[in-house]
């Protein structure tokens, strides 16, 4: 019933995005895409590789032949870069810190958006930055997920320091306000609203408040309803 169904999801880090792509795409029984994750993976390969970050063209062409994939459903999606399960290491700071470098490299969106439309052809949720405006402009449905800069930096904050007991608040903070300044002012691509997506800010809302606000406006939008 929900073939080819195709839900955006974009925003900053620390909106909610991930939790509720996953909730959504369960629900729905739809693929769930985390763009983010790819580009993650592309982070490790240049980390991995001799390669400087600021040679776009050897980055972008490295980019362009990694095999990089998403298996698994959405409760337990893994990532593999070269077969390999790369699902725990593209989580650490250095990776986070260079998928934001890396990003902003044509060449690697290329790549990246190509793979990202051929994984979601036949339905899914995907989440990311450029889903509405880029990867699938004719989305079923598109949302733009926010919260106030202080509550993402405080969850993010919340789940970095179940890695790491050291981390600090501020550098957090100081952290993703410089990556979402890279995201929002890059050249190709950058974070922004579609036109057309649903502004939904999940600011002092619980996830589930923000997970029904969103499915009553998949269900209003493409009819559809969870299987039951
Ligand atoms: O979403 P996540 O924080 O895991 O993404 C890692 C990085 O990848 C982000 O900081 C962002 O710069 C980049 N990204 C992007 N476009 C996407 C998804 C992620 O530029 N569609």
């Amino acid at each position: 019933m929900n073939k080819n169904l195709i839900i955006a999801i974009d925003g900053p880090s620390g909106a909610g995005k991930s939790t509720l792509g996953r909730m959504l795409a369960r629900a729905l029984n739809l693929l769930y895409i985390d763009t983010g994750s790819m580009y993650r993976a592309v982070a490790l390969a240049v980390m991995e590789s001799s390669l400087s970050a600021k040679d776009d063209v050897a980055v972008g062409a490295l980019a362009g032949r990694v095999d990089i994939d998403l298996e698994g459903d959405p409760d337990s999606l893994r990532v593999t870069l070269e077969g390999r399960d790369v699902s725990d290491e593209i989580r650490s700071e250095e990776v986070t810190e260079m998928s934001s470098i890396i990003s902003t490299i044509p060449a690697v969106r290329r790549a990246m958006v190509e793979r990202q439309r051929e994984l979601g052809q036949r339905g899914a949720v995907l989440n990311g930055r450029d889903i509405g405006t880029v990867v699938f402009p004719d989305a079923h449905v598109k949302f733009f997920l926010t919260a106030l800069p202080n509550e993402r930096a405080e969850r993010r904050f919340h789940e970095d320091r179940t890695q790491n007991p050291n981390v600090d608040f501020e550098e957090t903070f100081a952290d993703m306000k410089e990556r979402d300044r890279r995201d929002s002012t890059r050249a190709d691509s950058p974070l922004k609203s579609a036109d057309d997506a649903i502004l939904v800010d999940s600011t002092g809302l619980s996830i589930d408040e923000v997970f029904e606000t969103m499915m009553s406006v998949v269900q209003g939008k493409s009819g559809v309803r969870p299987p039951s």
